[in-house]
């Protein structure tokens, strides 16, 4: 009702002519349109056709009198929310009574005061308003718990009121029209036992001691559906005059507690193989290991290391490598005692818990051990399991692996030591040849801590600047001029004095290190040549070569990385050469034609180190866009005495030749050896003979001198 109550439709319903004519002017005085019907029958037809605010109803009248009137319509849909005031006679108590009885919403005496008149209208109008209001937000309210499933109810246990809203009483499976008649006790029946007590608690308490409260418990509805419902509920506390009540506002919050135990799997597992990821094993296990303590127990922390599972994911491509490792994780929860997909066995013994601690790592933890022994029989099961071929597009995989064992407490009472200790044992495992196991000691600890000191020292040699390059000349054999240099790293160790990349490559690549350590590197090359470039001592295509490891290569962004730190020293590309390893190309042979494509599009020259002692395939090196083959030291050395490398080298450098490559000659020591080569045609050469790696200050005289 948007226009004001003085405009307001009233149907004035009398057959006095006269009562009707003085009404209706006192009534339009005030600013009411009027209306009037000279009897019932006229009255319903009028309000049937007509919007209508308030009637004024006579109760005498010939025909259908008020009473019946009224009756009829509040049976009818457009007079059941009708403002009825009815006229009766001034002593009548018996009307009044029955006027109410049939619906009436007040009643007027007779004769009429017509001051009242007015003001008992616009009062009834007022009411109406406001009760029709009341009933909009009773539905708006009704529809929004609807949508929230949420319910509302409020209790007085003195007086034995309990109301609740129409949604709670769905969300308990029970009608609406029943509301009236639900109870505390019954609903606290219709919840799952287990969760009664704490309910009932409470709501007890809240009415005894004040406290507001906020509790989830489950309901299981007739139709076997389960659903979780938070209660917030909120004292009323008594006053003098008033006992305590309560109210609270029930929720159906059963999505959002599935969705929260998603999240939760989802945070606790690893995806790819539905185990426990390393945290959430860490929890079960640290959890585990406190019992232990008490209980003076003992167990097992297996440390589950896959051979070579990098290949797999490089042969078959990531979407194969996770389908075995899917396999892999069965067979390895299989193998402890009682088996359970989620990689939990609760057993009489204990608990046992496999996890996905790596890409290609798995944890498992053995609790309340009996002896030494169970352990390695666990550790046999699964390599056991782990060694049965794997079938992947009809072709057999075989796979091993390497488990390094700690034990509680024995090894150590803490379980970020135990990890670490089965971690170490790992790689005492796989020095036995791998597919093995091997059990933590002292030794092993000695050599791991030595490890991660040095681990540390080489991160500190970066940052110290303790890495510095040492170079060594490419020599044209027949002129016996320089026409490169080749960037050999070197570690000036403060307490070892100056190390070779023999002493520290392979810790730089096992951590890792090798990447961070490869970037480094390039730049300080970098730096060099600028300086030689800024000197004038360095001639214009004079190529410097740098050594790329495998992890580099094969390193997101490696390509912008290398172009953005040459253009920082305004070098240009092609006085770059990178050089890389066979063996460090042979791994996706499609991805690496592509990278070293990029590689050769922006402008770096490209060689193949050590070339003779990998695969050293033809038809890869068809497809390799490479500048240059570097013939491994190896074959050199013998050359002299040993037919078979001379058969060897002759190959290479007419392959070579053909595919219009060049050819450097790698370790050549000797004259003899110089001489050799050059007659078969190769005519770059590397090697102790013509000149040592060196200082970049030595090569800087050298590179002056030959200008
Ligand atoms: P490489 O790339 O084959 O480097 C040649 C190695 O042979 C160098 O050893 C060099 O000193 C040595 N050499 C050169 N001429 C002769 C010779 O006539 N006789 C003998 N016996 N040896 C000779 P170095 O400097 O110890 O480097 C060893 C390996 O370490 C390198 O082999 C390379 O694979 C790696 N390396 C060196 N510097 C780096 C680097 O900056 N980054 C990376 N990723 N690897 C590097
Ligand atoms: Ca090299
Ligand atoms: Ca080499």
């Amino acid at each position: 009702m948007n226009r004001s109550l003085d405009d307001s439709h009233i149907l004035l319903v009398d057959d006095d002519a006269v009562l009707r004519m003085m009404a209706g002017q006192a009534l339009r005085r005030a600013g009411f349109k009027v209306d009037e019907a000279g009897s019932g029958e006229e009255a319903l037809a009028k309000l049937a056709s007509k919007e209508v605010d308030l009637v004024l109803l006579d109760v005498m009248m010939p025909g259908i009198d008020g009473f019946e009137v009224c009756r009829r319509l509040r049976q009818a849909e457009f007079g059941r929310d009708l403002s009825i005031v009815m006229l009766t006679g001034l002593d009548d108590s018996d009307s009044i009574e029955k006027a109410y009885q049939v619906g009436a919403s007040d009643f007027i005496p007779k004769p009429i005061n017509w001051n009242l008149l007015i003001h008992r209208v616009r009062y009834n109008l007022r009411a109406n308003f406001i009760r029709s209001r009341l009933v909009a937000s009773q539905i708006s309210l009704d529809g929004a718990q609807r949508l929230a499933r949420m319910g509302s109810w409020e209790w007085w246990p003195d007086a034995g009121i309990f109301s609740c809203s129409d949604e709670f009483a769905r969300l308990f499976g029970l009608a609406p029209e029943i509301r009236q008649s639900i109870t505390p006790t019954i609903l606290i029946e219709t919840v799952d036992e287990g969760d009664r007590p704490s309910l009932r608690d409470a709501r007890h308490m809240a009415l005894s001691a004040g406290k507001n409260y906020q509790i989830r418990f489950r309901h299981t509805g007739s139709n076997g559906n389960k659903r979780v419902f938070q209660e917030d509920g909120h004292v009323l506390l008594a006053s003098d005059t008033m006992s305590s009540s309560s109210e609270a506002i029930t929720q159906d919050i059963s999505e959002a507690v599935a969705n929260e135990e998603r999240v939760r799997f989802l945070s606790y597992h690893d995806q790819t193989t539905g185990l426990p990821n390393r945290q959430f094993f860490l929890e079960v296990a640290a959890h585990t290991l406190e019992q232990s303590r008490r209980n003076c127990g003992e167990c097992a922390l297996l440390f589950v290391d896959i051979d070579h599972f990098k290949d797999v994911n490089a042969t078959f491509g990531n979407v194969q490598g996770d389908l075995i490792l899917k396999t892999l994780a069965e067979r390895i929860v299989n193998c402890v005692r009682a088996s359970d997909l989620s990689g939990f066995a609760h057993t009489p013994e204990g608990i046992e818990v496999a996890a996905r601690a790596g890409p290609d790592e798995f944890l498992i933890l053995l609790s309340q051990l009996r002896r030494e022994t169970d352990a390695s029989t666990v550790a046999d099961r699964v390599l056991q399991a782990i060694r049965e071929p794997f079938v992947l597009d009809d072709q057999e995989i075989r796979l091993t692996a390497s488990i390094g064992l700690a034990l509680y407490p024995r090894d150590s009472d803490t379980l970020s030591n135990l990890v670490d200790h089965a971690e170490y044992a790992v790689s005492t495992a796989r020095a036995l040849g791998r597919d093995s196991y091997a059990f933590y000691n002292e030794e092993i600890g000695a050599v791991a801590s030595a490890k991660i000191h040095r681990e540390g020292e080489l991160r500190q040699a970066m940052a110290g600047n303790q890495l510095l390059l040492h170079f060594q000349p490419k020599v044209d054999m027949a002129s016996g001029r320089i026409i490169g240099a080749e960037a050999l790293v070197r570690w000036q160790h403060p307490e070892k004095g100056l190390l070779y990349p023999g002493d520290f490559i392979p810790l730089a690549e096992e951590c890792g290190l090798i990447v961070h350590m490869g970037h480094h590197i390039f730049s300080l090359a970098c730096q060099q040549m600028r300086s030689w470039r800024e000197q004038g001592v360095m001639p214009e295509r004079l190529p410097i070569a740098v050594n790329l490891s495998a992890l580099s290569f094969n390193e997101e962004g490696l390509i912008e990385q290398l172009i953005r730190c040459a253009e920082a020293h305004a070098l240009p590309l092609d006085s770059i050469c990178l050089e890389l390893t066979e063996t460090s190309l042979m791994q996706q042979i499609e991805s690496t034609t592509q990278r070293l494509e990029n590689l050769r599009i922006a402008g770096f020259r490209l060689a193949l180190d050590d070339f003779g002692t990998g695969y050293s395939s033809l038809s890869y090196l068809k497809r390799f866009p490479i500048d240059q083959i570097k013939i491994d030291r190896s074959f050199v050395q013998d050359i002299i005495t040993d037919p078979q490398d001379v058969a060897i080298v002759e190959t290479i450098i007419t392959l070579a030749r053909k595919l219009g490559l060049e050819v450097v000659a790698e370790g050549v020591e000797t004259v003899e050896q110089a001489n050799l080569l050059n007659s078969m045609g190769c005519g770059t050469a590397q090697g102790y003979y013509f000149a040592r790696p060196m200082p970049a200050a030595q090569l800087t005289l050298l590179l002056t001198a030959q200008k």
